[in-house]
């Protein structure tokens, strides 16, 4: 972010202000990490803040400091509309593109306040104010940490704060082991644990806090597993009776697309959960290397998102959106062999 806009968001930050903050639409950990990490910071310098979320979430991210005080926009519509009216500063955390707010995005176009984006999603849009967006930081959690750098803040950083953005670095990474973990990732974490970050009931609050359910439909999940080794692909495929049959909810299917990418020799995978409420496919892309993920989701599926994660949508039905993506591999064979 440039030198001039942190003094321009410093002076709009001097003085009380109303403000909302905006996750994307089915948050995930680094979405609601980074909007709670800064809410508390706002809320601690004197400011009135709303985090409005665009719909619900999974419950693993629900012990997070803060989630009560979370709007969420199909539920409290009314109430969620008179804050972003009333809202003279709009921080939009995680995503690139207003639409990715989903029912919230007209609300958000017409908003007259200040936008900041923050985030580190390919391409993003152009409808901020102030952008401070970064594709080569793993989250936009660590993006609010170095936020805070640049306010000269980070000691203002309370155990809720951290555990909020530690959250948000941890998901986004995979737990580090992603690519677009650096040591920078790595001195964030050191000193968010030195600020109060409880990282081992983190890790058990997110990963190790199962429904047998969520583990039966895994299960259903992995035998359904597809693998085209000559193009280095392997995808999975949920209907709705699938999701029913072992009561689905939001969240269960969290992480299962990365089963998909590690058998050996893939390097390029997808999940197809059919939502039947919404008339569409959700698909989840993810691949190991080269390989492109957030310009195949642009190109083919409505979507988008980072080179090695991304996802889209399709409104044709399950087993023929599946049948659409077998098609167009062929001509991705060189770039899926890297
Ligand atoms: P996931 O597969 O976990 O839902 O998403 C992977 C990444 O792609 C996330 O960074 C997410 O924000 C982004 N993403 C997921 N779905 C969409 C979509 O429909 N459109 C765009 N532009 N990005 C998406
Ligand atoms: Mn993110």
């Amino acid at each position: 972010m440039i030198k001039e806009h942190i003094l321009d968001i410093k002076q709009l930050l001097s003085a009380p202000k109303h403000i909302v903050i905006v996750p994307h639409k089915n948050p995930d950990g680094d979405a609601l990490g980074s909007s709670l990490g800064l809410y508390h910071y706002l809320v601690s310098i004197g400011h009135q803040v709303t985090v409005i979320s665009p719909n619900d979430y999974p419950l693993f991210l629900k012990w997070l400091p803060g989630n009560d005080a979370i709007l969420n926009f199909e539920l409290q519509n009314e109430l969620a509309l008179d804050h972003i009216e009333k809202a003279e500063v709009l921080f939009t955390l995680d995503f690139n593109a207003l639409h990715r707010a989903g029912a919230m995005e007209i609300p958000l176009q017409k908003s007259t306040a200040i936008k900041v984006l923050i985030d580190h999603h390919q391409q993003p849009d152009d409808f901020a104010t102030y952008i401070y967006s970064d594709v080569n930081i793993c989250s936009t959690s660590q993006m609010i940490y170095h936020f805070f750098e640049m306010l000269n803040d980070t000691h203002s950083i309370t155990p809720e704060i951290a555990n909020c953005l530690y959250t948000g670095i941890m998901t986004d990474t995979g737990s580090f082991r992603f690519p677009s973990t650096t040591s920078t990732t790595h001195r964030v974490i050191a000193d968010l644990i030195d600020k109060g970050a409880n990282n081992s009931e983190i890790h058990n609050q997110i990963y190790d806090t199962n429904s047998y359910n969520r583990l039966q439909l895994l299960g259903r999940a992995l035998n359904n597993l597809n693998v085209i080794p000559e193009l280095n692909t392997a995808y999975i495929k949920l209907s709705q009776n699938d999701l029913n049959e072992f009561n689905f909810k939001k969240g269960d299917t969290e992480g299962v697309v990365n089963y998909a990418l590690s058998v050996e020799g893939i390097n390029f995978a997808a999940i197809f959960i059919e939502h039947p409420r919404e008339g569409i496919v959700k698909i989840s892309f993810r691949s190991k290397g080269e390989f492109d993920t957030n310009t195949f989701a642009r190109n083919h599926f409505n979507g988008g998102g980072h080179v090695n994660a991304s996802g889209g949508r399709s409104d044709l039905p399950l087993d023929e959106t599946v049948d659409k993506f077998i098609s167009i591999l062929p001509s991705y064979q060189q770039n899926l062999k890297s």
